[in-house]
């Protein structure tokens, strides 16, 4: 009896997000279509998938080891529920009553991979931008220049000389799409592709035009403004959808940016707050006091109270790092006191004269 749950690599508690996640994994590593993979062992954990991401069919296998719901979806029942004659290079379209594994199976056709339509799509761009520690604090703007391939502004992206006309595509017919079938393990499964000669569009220009050589789309360099908001940490990304490369015939990948928050000297980050430090004298200590202190918004003056211990902190409101609607951290500032290395011989008798005191 197969454990669905060790094929999958997930404990019995996993919640759905955990299982689609573990079976996106495999299904990436043994799909049959790439390189490497694992037709026996795809099966196996799409069969595991097919019960596991059923509430209903997970229920049953849980209490009595096998499924009765669906049409032959046990785990004895062979390899039911599972429709792959859908299946085409788009992705999943069409009828998935069991589960949609269009999202699963999206990105094995990165890089000018078809969106929904067949259409197909620009690829990702990824940059990275470096900020100090107060721009990511406080969001800032950044203009990067991108060389990539982008819209043919002489054509607009029609691929056809200004003035000239298209013309239906002879090698799809105009449909934009080429059917093929193919026989596998899974049965007879039809798939479509974008049409090569037409880049899917169904349609060829009469007279290319001279700039992308009827491409549509040209390699060009594009100042892009990305707008940072306030509070970023380092590490984050942004998304910037539609941003990315163009592709003949179909729409635009998107833009990540990948932020890269610069260590400042003074100040540390905690979550919305931020930290500092402020020596003070060992009389200081005793005495307390105003003192100027470095915040991130200027210069300001803190009460360190009588009688503070070394390491302690004193929390200044709303001097942290915005967050939403106008809410800001605390600056935490952190007190050090200063002990004196050498006495010189009126401090020692002063301190002396302090500890008869009882001090
Ligand atoms: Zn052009
Ligand atoms: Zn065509």
């Amino acid at each position: 009896m197969k454990n669905y749950y060790d094929i999958l690599g997930v404990p019995k508690t996993a919640n759905e997000e955990e299982i689609k996640k573990a079976f996106r994994k495999l299904a990436h590593k043994y799909h049959p279509d790439k390189k490497g993979g694992d037709e026996k062992k795809f099966k196996e954990a799409s069969e595991a998938y097919a019960v596991l991401s059923d509430k209903k069919k997970r229920a049953e296998y849980d209490a009595y080891g096998k499924t009765f719901s669906g049409s032959g979806g046990g785990p004895q029942g062979g390899f039911g529920g599972f429709d792959f004659s859908n299946f085409s290079q788009g992705g999943f379209q069409g009828n998935f009553q069991e589960f949609d594994l269009g999202d699963i199976f999206s990105d094995f056709f990165a890089g000018g991979r078809p969106a929904s339509g067949g259409k197909p799509r620009g690829r990702d761009i990824s940059i990275d931008i470096e900020l100090p520690f107060r721009e990511a604090i406080f969001g800032t703007e950044r203009r990067v220049l991108i060389a990539k391939i982008s819209v043919c502004e002489s054509c607009g992206g029609s691929g056809a000389k200004k003035g000239s006309k298209l013309a239906s595509c002879s090698s799809c017919n105009g449909k934009g799409e080429i059917r093929e079938s193919r026989n596998t393990f899974f049965g007879n499964f039809t798939s479509t592709r974008p049409c090569p000669r037409c880049h899917g569009t169904g349609q060829i220009p009469e007279n290319p035009c001279g700039i992308c050589n009827g491409q549509g789309v040209a390699k060009k360099e594009e100042e892009i403004r990305v707008a940072v908001p306030s509070g970023v940490s380092d590490g984050e990304m942004i998304r910037m959808p539609g941003r990315g490369e163009a592709a003949t015939g179909g729409g635009a990948g998107d833009l990540y940016v990948k932020l890269h928050v610069k260590p400042d000297k003074v100040f540390t980050r905690e979550g919305n707050n931020i930290l500092t430090s402020l020596s003070i004298k060992l009389t200081d200590a005793l005495l307390g006091g105003e003192h100027g202190i470095h915040s991130l918004d200027g210069d300001i003056s803190i009460t360190v109270p009588a009688g503070v211990a070394h390491g302690e902190i004193i929390r200044v409101r709303e001097h942290g790092v915005p967050h939403g609607r106008g809410a800001r951290g605390d600056l935490l500032v952190r007190i050090n006191i200063e002990f004196p290395k050498k006495l010189s011989h009126s401090a020692r008798d002063l301190i002396e004269k302090l500890k008869r005191e009882g001090l």
